[in-house]
């Protein structure tokens, strides 16, 4: 390829728009261009890098026994009304009717699809295991399409269901999948943490994020230095910290005039803030007061009291709720609410001994707070929110803290859609059993963004040799010179002889401008031919990453680029 014929229309300016590092490259880049918020049209330089992200995803689900399907983004309705999930999907789901008022959606998941599917050809236990899979396009309305393709309505994903005849089975397909996922970002160049994860709305027993690390990402994750703990800041599990034994006092009020949080309430009180805590009053989606108790200088895990309560979906309660249940907003506490509200304490504050708590009166708390004694009744669990620092629950190390963009997700079902949807097999002993799935994600544009998102500078993007649009570009510096431009062919031709994927950048332009161009696109090598190379045969080769240059004779130039290119 000629970038003279190349359709890449590179930007100086940012657009306004971009907020994100990877939408303001890809613009800039001439990668990806708007067609409305957050649906997007993949130029040739971003369709190239797609296509390689695809080819490593497809060789190994194949490798892992997978098989390729395509199943239809127009989803009928009925069989999301069998799961119930038509319903619960809400607005993020892309509805549309057909001429004869029928319901579709434009798939946003595709475990329905698949399971009806298979229920109506797999019969026996001899089928099994099957795992199919599918790389295409998924939707979600989402309210505020953001941050270029990271958040977009209209995306890519590969998506493959595995369907055992039990536990173990399934447990196979996860851990084939778990490792046909890190042969994949390994592959693809990027620096990744597979993370324990939350399941979420898609339910299930056991999941895994594939994190690609990037200081702008979205996710927090957690990992412990020493042994191979890693979670998201959702997930991570923590141990109950255990307070110092000491005498217990009996409960008393105090005012604590203006104190409504909990530093002030500290400064007033003179305590340490740890020996403090903190109330959050939420409702559910059906309106359910939630009371929240955390130790003051800790945070509430809204997702692991989501799951607590068994709520689909927790929001900040209003004044009027919370006093509803006999609280009152800023000096909550569970001593003294109607019965039957919904109390949630963390295990860490259950252990606290003479604290400071809410009194459920303005300005007034309560010392001497002992939860073990004082908060019956009240559900006792872990709902603390992960921070730097907090030890490892496996081994007691302090954990570390990250970012980075989920850019893969593993989970297994269970029987969760296969007993919902009758899909059911015939086991050994002809016994009618529902088939045990899995599901696995990768988010292949996102994957893309996120690459950009762990690599880039001021100049522009720096792309893993795997999965750059091209690997190498060869620029004469002055194509105006007939000697220079047909050199550049020669090499140009030579290289892409030798199986490297290149671009002979021909445009009668400066230098200067090429060079920029180059370093914003991100080919991993540049090769240079200038007034040396004709006079005396230099080559020069420029690597992305570290800036660094050398020379190279005729007849060693290409096996130095492709031994420079392995690095990369
Ligand atoms: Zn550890």
């Amino acid at each position: 390829m000629r970038t003279s014929q190349l359709y890449a229309p590179t930007l100086r300016e940012t657009p306004a728009e971009a907020e994100v590092v990877s939408h303001k490259l890809m613009l800039r880049a001439g990668m990806i261009r708007k067609a409305a918020g957050g649906v997007y049209t993949y130029l040739p330089l971003a369709w190239r890098t797609l296509r390689k992200i695809e080819q490593i995803v497809r060789e190994e689900m194949d490798a892992a026994d997978g098989q390729e399907i395509a199943m239809p983004i127009l989803q009928p309705a009925d069989i999301w009304q069998e799961t119930g999930r038509w319903a619960v999907y809400g607005e993020e789901m892309f509805r549309v009717k057909d001429r004869h008022d029928r319901d579709f959606c434009l798939g946003p998941t595709h475990e329905e699809m698949v399971t009806t599917l298979v229920r109506d050809e797999v019969r026996s236990y001899k089928q099994l295991p099957l795992l199919l899979y599918q790389i295409q396009n998924k939707y979600r309305d989402e309210i505020r399409p953001r941050f270029g393709l990271m958040r977009g309505r209209e995306f890519i994903m590969k998506d493959l269901y595995s369907f055992d005849k039990d536990e173990a089975g399934m447990n196979e397909s996860y851990q084939k999948m778990y490792d046909a996922y890190t042969r994949v970002f390994t592959r693809c160049g990027l620096k990744f943490r597979p993370v324990e994860a939350d399941n979420g709305a898609i339910g299930g027993a056991h999941s895994h994020e594939f994190t690609v690390l990037a200081e702008s990402g979205e996710s927090n994750i957690v990992y412990c230095p020493k042994c191979d703990y890693a979670a998201s800041d959702e997930k991570a599990e923590l141990k109950t910290i255990e307070a110092p034994a000491e005498e217990l006092r009996p409960l008393e009020k105090a005012a604590t005039p203006g104190a409504h949080t909990i530093e002030l309430v500290a400064d007033y009180l003179r305590v340490p803030v740890e020996k403090t805590i903190k109330a959050v009053a939420y409702q559910t989606e059906k309106d359910e007061v939630v009371l929240a108790f955390v130790r003051g200088d800790h945070e509430v895990n809204e997702v692991k009291l989501q799951n607590a309560v068994g709520a689909i979906a927790l929001r900040m309660a209003e004044d009027a709720a919370i006093r509803a249940t006999g609280g009152e907003p800023g000096f909550m506490s569970p001593i003294g609410v109607k019965e039957g509200t919904k109390v949630v304490v963390d295990a860490t504050v259950m252990a606290m001994k003479n604290a400071v708590a809410g009194a459920n009166e303005a300005d007034v708390h309560y010392i001497n707070v002992t939860p073990a004694r004082d908060f019956a009744g009240a559900l006792v669990t872990d709902i603390r929110l992960v921070k730097e620092g907090d030890p490892c629950p496996r081994c007691g190390e302090p954990l570390k803290m990250t970012r980075g963009i989920e850019a893969g997700q593993v989970f297994t079902l269970g029987t969760k859609y296969s007993e919902a949807l009758h899909a059911t097999f015939l086991d050994e002993n002809g016994k009618e059993k529902p088939l045990v799935m899995g599901c696995y994600g990768i988010g292949v544009s996102r994957t893309m963004a996120a690459a950009i998102e762990q690599g880039n500078d001021k100049d522009g993007i720096i792309w893993p040799r795997a999965i750059a649009p091209f690997e190498a570009v060869v620029v004469p510096v002055n194509a105006k010179e007939p000697a220079q431009l047909s050199l550049a062919e020669k090499v140009y031709e030579e290289m892409k002889a030798a199986g490297i994927d290149v671009l002979l950048d021909d445009r009668k332009e400066r230098a200067g401008v090429k060079f920029k161009d180059a370093d914003l696109i991100g080919y991993p090598l540049r090769v240079t031919i200038g007034p040396k190379a004709v006079e005396s045969g230099v080559i020069e080769l420029r690597v992305r990453r570290t800036g660094e240059k050398e020379e190279c004779r005729p007849e060693d130039y290409l096996a130095r680029a492709k031994a420079l290119l392995e690095t990369l």
